[in-house]
Formats: C-alpha cells, sequence, structure tokens
C-alpha cells in the first residue's frame, strides 16, 4: 500500500472517530456481491467498499429496556438510542461521503436504520450488519443482530459504499454465542429459533421478522411507543 493510499485511510478513520463514531471499519465487499445485488441492485452492487461506522448506545438508556412500559422509558429509549443516534450517524456518513467525493472518488451514504432493532431485519436496500460484519467488527447472533466484542449489540450502524482504495480492516468474524441463549429465552414473541448463524441458511432458518415487527406495531397502537429490545437489552457482551 503507497503512502498516498495510507494517508487516506488514517485520514478517513480520523474524521470517523472525531465526528462521534465509536467504531470504524473497511469491509471488502467482493464475496457478498451477489447477495447486494440481489437485495438493492447494480446501483448499490457496484461499490467495492464499504465503510462501516457504529455508535454505542448509552448504557443507562439500555438499562432501562426492561422497563420499556414506563412511558419515560420508552421515550428516552426512541430519543437517545435511536433517533438521535441515526441523525449523528447519518451526519458521519455524509460527511465521509463528501470529503472522498472531494479526493476523487465516488461515495454513497446508506441511511442508518429507521425502526428501531428491527427495520433492518424486515427489510432494508442494504445490510449495515453485513458490512459491519465483514469489516471484522463482530459476529451476527442468534438474535440476528451484529455483535460487538466491546459492546455486544448495543450499536447502531451506518455505511458509506465506495470506490476509494481503501485497506480492509478485517474479515467476518466467528460466532461467539456458543451455548448461550439468553436473547432466545427473553424474547416475549419466540421470534428466535436459537439456531447459530451460518451463511448457507436464510435468516427464517433463525429468526421470524414479522412475528416482532406486528409486535412492535400493536405496542405503537396500544401506548403510542413501540420499543422493546429485550434481545439487544439482555445480551452479555453489552452487559458487562
Ligand atoms: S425481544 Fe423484542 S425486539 Fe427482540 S425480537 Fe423479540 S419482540 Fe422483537
Ligand atoms: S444473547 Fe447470547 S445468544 Fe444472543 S446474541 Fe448475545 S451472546 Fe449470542
Amino acid at each position: 500500500m503507497n503512502y498516498q493510499a495510507m494517508q487516506l485511510d488514517a485520514r478517513i478513520r480520523g474524521n470517523a472517530e472525531d465526528w462521534g463514531a465509536d467504531f470504524y471499519g473497511v469491509a471488502d465487499l467482493t464475496p457478498a456481491r451477489d447477495f447486494i445485488l440481489w437485495q438493492g441492485g447494480e446501483r448499490l452492487a457496484q461499490y467495492p467498499k464499504a465503510i462501516s461506522i457504529g455508535i454505542a448506545l448509552l448504557n443507562p438508556i439500555v438499562d432501562q429496556l426492561p422497563k420499556r412500559s414506563d412511558k419515560a422509558v420508552a421515550m428516552e429509549y426512541r430519543h437517545h438510542a435511536y433517533d438521535t443516534v441515526n441523525d449523528l450517524l447519518d451526519s458521519i456518513a455524509l460527511r465521509l461521503s463528501s470529503s472522498l467525493q472531494r479526493q476523487g472518488y465516488r461515495a454513497l451514504p446508506i441511511p442508518a436504520s429507521k425502526r428501531a432493532v428491527v427495520d433492518e431485519r424486515v427489510a432494508a436496500i442494504f445490510s449495515h450488519k453485513l458490512a459491519a460484519h465483514l469489516a471484522g467488527l463482530g459476529w451476527i447472533g442468534k438474535s440476528c443482530l451484529l455483535i460487538t466484542p466491546q459492546a455486544g449489540p448495543r450499536v447502531r450502524w451506518a455505511t458509506v459504499l465506495t470506490d476509494a482504495p481503501l485497506k480492509t480492516t478485517g474479515e467476518a468474524m466467528a460466532e461467539r454465542c456458543k451455548e448461550c441463549q439468553k436473547c432466545v429465552e427473553i424474547c416475549p414473541q419466540a421470534a428466535f429459533t436459537g439456531r447459530p448463524f451460518r451463511e448457507d441458511e436464510p435468516r427464517e432458518a433463525r429468526y421470524d421478522a414479522k412475528v416482532c415487527e406486528r409486535y412492535l406495531k400493536e405496542l405503537e397502537e396500544k401506548t403510542g411507543y413501540g420499543v422493546c429490545g429485550l434481545c439487544l437489552y439482555v445480551c452479555p457482551y453489552g452487559r458487562r
């Protein structure tokens, strides 16, 4: 890797961290090109690299989730662990993309997920988890969330697709759930089967996204705020 490319890597990582990203990685998307093409079309599949950025959620906010029937708890979660974090992620992704464009590269920011906990698992044009996984930032847990060794699933993600010659930061991390079943046991809708992630199995073998989505909609209609997130709360990698 030449000096100019190293400088570009250091500058983009430094910018992301200065602007508020707790997690930063670069993924080679080549192994996932067919999947990206199927999910988002050539518009997205044309980019060989992805920058994955994540912001760790605040523990005092997530730790309250078992009391989410309390309106104040649910509203705090929606505000600080969702709306505000998403805005910051989108802002960082846009600024990184603009910076890369000024340096002569193509870069497309993919918005942070728009629905707490589940939207990316229900329907998305691009999987932030896929980019973070391929960048070596974590593994896909039995909850189908991206689990980081440092903060478990208590992280929200955004992605910048690019043709910039950035160095990849790692490889897909092997799963470390082992015998743990905590997310499976706590889900009030029994949405998880408890099977560990396998690339050759469809997500439906592990997770019924529609059941979870329906539950959140019911909560929204009943209480005005559809907040669950118990699978995110309970993961021991986030609670230590
Ligand atoms: S624990 Fe809650 S958010 Fe997680 S899958 Fe189950 S219903 Fe959905
Ligand atoms: S709660 Fe346990 S099984 Fe679920 S994702 Fe976390 S480590 Fe894996």
